[in-house]
């Protein structure tokens, strides 16, 4: 392994840790400036390969969910340590493959390597793993209670896909990954076939990592495909216990599907695609609609529209300042040069999903210009009646790149109609000012049950990973709005409690005895100490 390190882009994926060349459908990553390919050949894990790998996984789970929380934190800081080795080589595959600018790969891989940090501090603190104690009540009448002792553990191995958008952060060693290890659950990783070279570079140095921490192998596989099926294969397999999933809301709601359809189902936890709807009440309407159309059309410019939290639906209520707003939003959206997306599939979706939105009552109201790149799309705005999008849910539904749908709703009831009519997103934003917010109640709380972070005079692009982030929201923007994804929290999707009854101390974990050796958070009879 040690010999290869420095060996860059091979085209090879990691069998429970071992690089192998693969030996199925050949694809490779495409330049999305000039539309070549680039990079080596990589070739779709076969099933013998998923066959290995989540056999292995399954069969160091319970040792790795053993190994204690220093051990995870020391490869995580370790798998950490790596990625930031590869400094350059990684920033110019990503570029290469994605046509990211320079800045925005250093952004990202600062944020991997903070996640991957973060999770290696809630690893080694360890009170993550919520530990209560009830002790034994030997003389209680009528009954005695016995002594129950619980906590959180890791559910076993989980299979990770990450998106196209984020080669680092939601990818090979993303938030995902970071915390499925820190819970001490072996790892997964469907590689996105828009990124094969990032993909390869990042787990060639987690696969390394495991091995500097004296770890099996079998505790991170990385299986590059570019078919449907290679992921249903480890969503289905028996050894696998969980899902995380970044993407699509078809794809997301695929592997939900099939996860349900095993028989042993198993969860999915899915962030999918999501409008993030604006809304601008009439005081902010009045006092800044041009400074608020212009915000949010440079926000649903950033990186042409790959953003999750991307504000593809703006609503107001007509009155002063609505003609400034959609005149902001007109000339910068009309103005603006669409960049290249990261992948032509990306910009045949969002080609498709137009066509669909515009066989329906929208109009189009201003294009911008196409970048001369191979997969560049064009800024659109729309604009569409309240009837219109409540009678049709496609327009409730994302368009996923650098297109705004606005609609203007004639009273404070429509505009209410409107936000009922909308499923889950992952944001709500809300300008006002004045008395916009206490007037406007009821709206505000009809938004406020249909998505997973509000936010107040800004924009929702920008995802600070901490304790008090919601990355997540009603369905579909995640498949279960119980948890986020992004932040220390995003570690309980991969943990479900156990309890021991009477049972022997000398057997318990640590963060379960009651000489507390850890010196962990606990909650002993009901009194946090
Ligand atoms: P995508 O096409 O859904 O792909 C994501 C991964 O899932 C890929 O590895 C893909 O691989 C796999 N996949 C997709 N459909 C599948 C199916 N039916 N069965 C098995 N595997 C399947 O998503 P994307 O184009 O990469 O990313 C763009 C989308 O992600 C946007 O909708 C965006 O809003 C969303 N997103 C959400 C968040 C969030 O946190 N909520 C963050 C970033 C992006 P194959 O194609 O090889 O099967």
């Amino acid at each position: 392994m040690a010999g290869r390190l420095a060996s860059g882009r091979l085209g090879e994926h990691f069998v429970a840790g071992v690089a192998t060349p693969g030996s199925g459908a050949a694809f490779t990553a495409i330049d999305p400036t000039t539309g070549a390919a680039v990079g080596p050949t990589y070739h779709e894990a076969t099933a013998a390969e998923v066959e290995r790998a989540a056999q292995a996984a399954g069969a160091v789970a319970g040792a790795f969910a053993a190994a204690g929380g220093p051990t995870r934190a020391g490869l995580l800081r370790g798998i950490a340590g790596r990625i930031e080795a590869l400094g350059d080589e990684l920033l110019a595959c990503y570029g290469q493959e994605t046509a990211l600018p320079r800045a925005r790969a250093e952004a990202e891989l600062a944020r991997t390597l903070g996640q991957l940090r973060r999770f290696a501090d809630l690893a080694a603190e360890g009170a993550w793993v919520d530990a209560r104690i009830d002790r034994a009540l030997p003389q209680r009448q009528p009954v005695p209670r016995p002594d129950l002792r619980r906590m959180l553990v890791g559910i076993g191995p989980v299979v990770v896909f990450g998106a196209s958008n984020f080669p680092l952060a939601y990818s090979v060693a993303g938030g995902d990954t970071a915390s499925a290890l820190a819970a001490g659950c072996p790892v997964l990783v469907k590689g996105h076939p828009a990124h094969p070279g990032t993909s390869e570079l990042v787990g060639r140095a987690i696969a390394a990592a495991v091995h500097d921490a004296g770890l099996p192998g079998g505790v991170f596989s990385l299986l590059h495909g570019a078919s449907h099926e290679l992921g249903a294969a480890l969503v289905r397999h028996p050894a696998v216990a969980a899902v995380g999933f970044t993407g699509s809301h078809r794809g997301g709601r695929a592997l939900m599907d099939l996860a349900a359809a095993r028989p042993e189902p198993i969860p999915v936890f899915a962030e999918m695609g999501s409008m993030n709807p604006v809304v601008v009440l009439p005081e902010a309407l009045a006092n800044r609609g041009a400074a608020i159309g212009k915000q949010v059309a440079a926000s649903a410019l950033l990186a042409s529209g790959q953003f999750c939290t991307s504000p593809g639906l703006i609503l107001w209520i007509d009155g002063p300042g609505a003609a400034e707003l959609r005149e902001a939003l007109r000339d910068h959206l009309g103005a603006a040069v669409g960049a290249p997306t990261v992948h032509p599939s990306i910009r045949d979706g969002y080609v498709a999903a137009l066509g669909e939105v515009l066989r329906l009552p929208v109009q189009v109201e201003s294009r911008g210009q196409t970048a001369p790149a191979a997969t560049a799309v064009c800024p659109t705005l729309l604009t569409a009646a309240p009837a219109a999008l409540l009678g049709n849910p496609r327009l409730r539904s994302e368009i996923y790149g650098p297109a705004v749908l606005a609609v203007a709703c004639a009273d404070a009831a429509e505009l209410r109609a409107v936000l009922q009519s909308l499923h889950g997103h992952l944001t709500g934003t809300v300008h006002g000012e004045g008395r916009d917010f206490a007037s406007h109640g009821a709206a505000l709380a009809v938004l406020r049950r249909k998505v997973g972070r509000l936010l107040a005079n800004g924009v929702p692009t920008g995802v600070e990973v901490c304790g008090a982030m919601v990355h997540g929201g009603p369905y579909p923007a995640a498949a279960d709005a119980r948890f986020s994804a992004v932040g220390p929290t995003s570690i309980l999707r991969w943990a479900r409690p156990m309890c021991w009854q009477d049972w022997p101390a000398e057997l318990l974990p640590p963060e379960l005895r009651d000489d507390n050796p850890l010196g962990i958070r606990r909650t002993v009879d009901d009194v946090v100490v």
